[in-house]
């Protein structure tokens, strides 16, 4: 006799705008003892725009007016292929400008890191500073890049002075600072500014009066933006810097604390700590088909709200069956 009940549940999340793929999902989310967020996409609304653009190599030669231009235009044209809201902000920025998105070749991504392209000739790669600068110091075979590995090799000429100010400029002001290297060599910065979600901070303050559980953000930003965002909406527990494996290891290190762990993600680069955690919830609409699968449950409205709304159907649910 408990099925009825548990499916009468499911079908009022449905109502709700959160499909749930079974009843043992629908049991979990209401028990976490940690409700970890992802950033950009979950708790911010995911339509970040560039907001700045710093030269530091101009190239000579690509479509564009100015150094600015050519260096946004190049950009765009790597991002146009990728999902991620990043790469959606700059090829709106380049549009804006009314810069031609020209055709990228052999385009390849890694999640959490960034994307390559070739373009007009050139190799074009925008991404994490972590990553692309990290790759440059350490000297990694140049070559390796045509594997689509985004990976590189130092370039004489190099301002490192130049790129640490300009990432510096944009961290501290909360900006998510993404570099562009061309032809392995750092061509300049861009700052994508990105707001929380209206519903953010209500949404973690209602999740911890339901549950009590604790909050954390698990962010593959920077410190200085994922502690920024991390203020605007009540979270203390901040996680930045990390890989999609890094965030799967993270959901483990709390379960071996003993903490069951709800994931809420956006599901482009979450996919494997939304299968890990005990409960995953994706935001539909911008979740890739991956997140899809692996999610125990997707909001289909795009509405972080629903998030303790499900909590609370769920804690119900199991008043029900109990
Ligand atoms: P979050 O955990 O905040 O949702 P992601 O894991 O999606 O962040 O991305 C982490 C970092 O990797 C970004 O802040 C950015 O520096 C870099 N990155 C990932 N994808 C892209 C992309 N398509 N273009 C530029 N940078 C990217
Ligand atoms: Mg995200």
């Amino acid at each position: 006799a408990t099925m009825p009940p548990l499916l009468a549940v499911i079908a009022n999340a449905g109502r709700h705008g959160v499909l749930v793929k079974s009843a043992v999902a629908m049991e979990q989310l209401g028990t976490a003892t940690r409700v970890a967020f992802d950033k950009t996409g979950t708790l911010t609304e995911g339509i970040p725009h560039v907001a700045t653009v710093r030269v530091l190599s101009d190239t000579p030669g690509a479509d564009g007016d100015s150094p600015a231009e050519r260096l946004l235009g190049l950009a765009a044209a790597a991002e146009n292929p990728s999902e991620h809201p990043l790469a959606r902000a700059v090829v709106r920025a380049a549009q804006r400008s009314r810069l031609p998105i020209i055709p990228a070749w052999e385009f390849g991504s890694v999640p959490g890191r960034g994307v390559r392209a070739r373009v007009a000739g050139r190799w074009v790669e925008v991404g994490s500073p972590a990553h692309l600068l990290a790759e440059r110091h350490r000297g990694a075979d140049r070559r390796a890049m045509a594997c689509g590995d985004l990976r590189d090799g130092p370039v004489d000429g190099d301002d490192d002075a130049g790129v640490t100010a300009a990432l510096a400029e944009l961290e501290v002001s909360g900006q998510t600072a993404v570099v562009v290297r061309i032809d392995g060599r750092v061509a300049g910065v861009l700052g994508l500014a990105d707001r929380p979600r209206p519903d953010a901070a209500h949404t973690v303050a209602h999740i911890t009066a339901l549950t009590g559980a604790t909050p954390v953000l698990l962010t593959g930003d920077n410190p200085y933006a994922a502690a920024h965002l991390a203020d605007q909406v009540g979270v203390d527990d901040v996680r930045a810097g990390l890989l999609p494996q890094d965030k799967v290891q993270a959901v483990r290190a709390l379960q071996t604390e003993g903490q069951r762990v709800l994931l809420v993600g956006d599901g482009v680069n979450d996919a494997p700590a939304l299968a890990a955690a005990h409960a995953g919830v994706a935001m539909g609409q911008a979740g890739s088909d991956l997140a899809l699968q692996t999610a125990d449950a997707v909001i289909v409205r795009d509405e972080l709200s629903v998030v303790p709304a499900v909590i609370a159907l769920s804690r119900r649910a199991r008043r029900v069956v109990i």
